[in-house]
């Protein structure tokens, strides 16, 4: 990866790290989330610093499983176990957390992890085309804004929400504009280099600074392309399925170690995190619509992944798909039946699903089942 980006995204995460300590003495709400369904728009509106707190890393998983059953999904245990060992800054900087009735697991983890900070659960709908699943949504942002204004003590008025859903419109701009320079050949950045922008900005408390980083990323990598950087025989890969992030990011890494690319990544920690939320009318109506409508497996149906995955595997040239799916992932597990045909159907080509967890045990079988999926192509 190049040093002057790992660098900066190093400097970046020291200085926010700071910044969390200057917030939390001067006793600024702090809003912790898990997930892509919370409309994190309502936290900012009220003047809090917002953070994600999916665990991506192995090291607290087993003080999770102390508590929570051995075949649960990794990010599922890698969360509690943070929560657990009072060992992450931004969990214990947190005073309110918000889940999602999202997946079995993480909605029972969530009755848990409100005996170490008071734990929002949203009732999530696992249908998104209806009237019934409409109006139970919107019934729950609304009960959200009440929550977070009681915990900031503050009124969250239309104006500073509309405030808000202009700053967070910018900043999935700002991530779309990254994650599409690599629809140039070759691409510019690696998968780990995606991967490391995005996590370290995620958790950035100035959100100007963090738009401000991605969009300069990416224009330094326009221009490198331009002088003719990157290698043409790469193989470009789309990564979907489940999220990853630094330190669950195994795949990413051993399909470069092969000789290939990510190009994009299709899951939650990447291009589903590029929605537009409307700005024009109701701000909690479009709040309310625009959440729903993410494409995760939870949801039953699920249509909204294909069409993604439709444009994204036509708009990035790709070559190959890997699906990846975290043990004990039911959802994503059983969707990938349907993204096998949906590909080879739609493009001719083949998908590589893998299904493991954090830990590093099975990197040379997932490095054999990688070398020869690539060969394939
Ligand atoms: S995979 Fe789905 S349920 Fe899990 S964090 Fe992402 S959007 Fe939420
Ligand atoms: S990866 Fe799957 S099992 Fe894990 S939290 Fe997300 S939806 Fe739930």
């Amino acid at each position: 990866m190049d040093a002057r980006l790992v660098n900066a995204m190093q400097q970046l995460g020291d200085e926010n790290l700071l910044e969390l300590e200057k917030a939390k003495s001067a006793g600024r709400p702090i809003v912790g989330f898990y997930c892509l369904y919370s409309p994190v728009e309502l936290a900012v509106a009220a003047g809090a610093a917002v953070l994600p707190l999916c665990g991506t890393r192995n090291d607290p998983i087993a003080a999770a499983e102390e508590v929570l059953p051995r075949n649960l999904c990794p990010l599922i245990k890698s969360s509690f176990g943070f929560a657990a060992t009072g060992s992450c800054p931004y969990f214990q900087a947190a005073g309110l957390i918000v889940g999602d009735t999202t997946c079995d697991g993480k909605k029972k983890m969530f009755e848990l992890l409100d005996a170490y900070r008071p734990t929002h659960v949203m009732q999530l709908p696992s249908e998104q085309d209806s009237e019934d699943s409409r109006r139970l949504w919107r019934a729950e942002v609304e009960r959200l804004k009440k929550r977070v204004e009681a915990y900031a003590g503050r009124e969250i008025t239309d104006s500073d929400l509309r405030q808000a859903v202009a700053l967070l419109n910018r900043e999935r701009a700002a991530r779309k504009n990254l994650m599409d320079v690599n629809r140039l050949h070759p691409a510019p950045l690696r998968g780990s280099e995606l991967v490391t922008v995005l996590f370290k900005i995620g958790f950035l408390l100035d959100k100007e600074r963090g738009i401000a980083a991605m969009n300069e990323v990416a224009q330094t990598m326009r221009e490198e392309h331009q002088k003719g950087g990157g290698d043409p025989r790469r193989k470009r890969i789309l990564l979907t399925g489940v999220p990853v992030g630094l330190g669950s990011d195994k795949v990413v890494q051993i399909v470069e170690q092969c000789g290939a690319d990510i190009v994009a990544m299709e899951n939650c920690s990447g291009y589903k995190q590029t929605f537009r939320v409307e700005e024009e009318g109701d701000p909690m109506a479009n709040l309310a619509a625009a959440y729903l409508a993410t494409p995760c497996s939870v949801m039953s149906p699920n249509p909204g992944r294909f069409a993604m995955l439709e444009e994204m595997i036509t708009g990035f040239s790709v070559d190959g798909v890997i699906d990846l799916t975290w043990q004990a992932c039911h959802t994503y597990n059983i969707e990938a039946y349907r993204v096998e045909r949906f590909v080879a159907e739609t493009f001719s080509k083949p998908t590589l699903h893998l299904e493991t967890d954090y830990a590093t045990s099975d990197s040379e079988q997932l490095r054999v089942r990688i070398e020869a999926y690539l060969e394939m192509l």
